[in-house]
């Protein structure tokens, strides 16, 4: 890890606790590793199987 990689992490830390990103389905706030919907949401998502149709 550089220092640059270093000091962008603690920027985005901040930058969370000032403006926290979250969930755009029910508004919770987002974990690291989620994108733009939680987990608890991606999971209760009905299934389209839209990539299975041709
Ligand atoms: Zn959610």
């Amino acid at each position: 890890m550089s220092i640059f990689y270093d000091s962008a992490l603690v920027l985005r830390d901040i930058a969370s606790l000032i403006l926290p990103r979250t969930c755009l389905a029910c508004g919770r706030t987002l974990l690291e590793n989620e994108g733009c919907v939680c987990l608890a949401c991606r999971y209760n998502m009905p299934l389209t199987d839209f990539a299975k149709r041709r």
